[in-house]
Formats: C-alpha cells, structure tokens, sequence
C-alpha cells in the first residue's frame, strides 16, 4: 500500500504519518527528515539541501525524485510505504506514478490535511522536535507538552526548534506550498484517491484523532 501525507507545513503530516505507520506497520519515509539527517552529518546532499531549506524554499526535483527513487528501491519498503512530504510538485507527482508503474504498484491513497493558516504559524512556533535522528517525536508546548520540559518522553534525548521554524520562514514554506504542491490536490482528486481531513483545535480534532478516523477508512 502506496499513502501519500499532503499538506501545508504544520498541518500534522509528520503526526498522523508516525501513527499511521504504528498503526497500519508501513514505514513512514519523510524527505524532510532525509534532508534534516544530511544536513546534521555534513554531507553533499546536506550542504545542497540547507541552502534551500533555510529560506524556506523547495529542494530542486532532479535531486528529491532521486532520493525517493532510490529510497523506494529498499527492501523494507515492498509491503508498502507512508510519503511524508512527497510529492511537493506535479513533477514529483508524475515521476512517482512512473517509478511506482514500474514496480507494478500505483498510488492508493492521499491524505491531505488542512488547518486554518494562524493555527499553522502558533503550531509552528509551540513545535518542539526531539533531537535524536532515530526518534523525531514530535511536541507542541501548549497542546501536547513533553511530561519534563525540554526532554523527550519516548528516547530522553533533548528536544530542540527546528532551524527553519521562525515565523519569517514558516510564511515562505506556507507561500510556497500553495503555489507549488496544492496543485497536487487537484491532481489527485482526479486520480480518484483523495481523502480530505481537517486537523484544527476549533473543531476540537487533533492529528491522533485523525490518525483514527483514517485506520478506520481504510480497513
Ligand atoms: P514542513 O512540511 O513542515 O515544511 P518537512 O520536514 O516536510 O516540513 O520539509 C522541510 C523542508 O524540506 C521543506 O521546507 C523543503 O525545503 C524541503 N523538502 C521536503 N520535502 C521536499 C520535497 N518533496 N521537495 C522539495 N523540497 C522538500
Ligand atoms: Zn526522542
């Protein structure tokens, strides 16, 4: 099974992606944390990557399509896999349906998540991310707090605010997704495979209750 995470920058991709891989057992395969564990080793692709991430704009396509291409070819992910934050462009779409076709697989689902925009910008700047590469949790300091300030429940390790968290990036991000990837609803509702869901504290539903409703839909 082919799930592809839509969705603005705080929406709860990430969130609902990591429940769903403990839910459903398929991996969670994030290019945002591809990128984020390059940049912290140092690496070509990481130093590459940082001069787009830092203003807030796309990593160019042939370099992401490459990472994901690569990524897919692995064995832990025949049973399936969750795309956190890929595809962002209608490129990066079209490749995907293109490496999956050659694999005999398809795209099967589209989550895409929406959240209002001030509730995207106050996420943003309460999320606190943990800072081991093999944990990733993820915490807001107002809505899901850690049990000890500044330490993460589920590794210990120190949790820290992501380099491009400041408000001046996060409208960048924001700008950005809604001229190159929302796009991609569109194409998918085409496709035939798109579910909706709003993940907003005014309706009082959060990304686990999310999580939820869409193991549901897709028993
Ligand atoms: P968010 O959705 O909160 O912006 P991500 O962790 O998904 O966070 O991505 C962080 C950054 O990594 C993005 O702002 C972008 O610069 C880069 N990035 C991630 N995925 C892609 C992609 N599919 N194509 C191009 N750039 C990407
Ligand atoms: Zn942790």
């Amino acid at each position: 099974m082919v799930i592809i995470m839509l969705g603005a920058p705080g929406t709860g991709k990430g969130t609902v992606a990591g429940l769903l891989q403990e839910r459903l057992g398929i991996k969670q395969v994030s290019t945002g944390d591809i990128f984020r564990k390059n940049i912290k080793e140092g690496t070509e692709l990481g130093t590459l990557a940082e001069k787009y991430i830092s203003k807030g704009n796309l990593v160019p396509d042939e370099v992401t399509i490459k990472i994901i291409e690569d990524r897919l070819n692995e064995p832990d992910l025949e049973k399936g896999v969750i795309l956190d934050g890929f595809p962002r462009t209608v490129k990066q779409a079209e490749e995907l349906d293109k490496i999956l076709q050659l694999k005999g697989k398809k795209v099967d689902k589209v989550i895409s998540l929406t959240t209002p925009d001030e509730e995207i910008i106050e996420r943003i700047v309460n999320r606190r991310v943990c800072s081991n590469q093999d944990c990733k949790a993820v915490y807001n300091i107002v809505l899901n707090p850690p049990k000890k300030d500044g330490i993460c429940d589920k590794c210990g390790a120190e949790l820290i605010v992501r380099k491009d968290d400041t408000e001046e990036t996060v409208r960048a991000r924001l700008s950005n997704y809604f001229e190159q990837t929302a796009p991609l609803v569109d194409y998918y509702e085409k496709q035939g495979n798109l579910l909706t869901e709003v993940v907003s504290k005014s309706i009082n539903k959060l990304g686990k209750d999310v999580a939820e409703e869409i193991v549901e839909i897709l028993k």
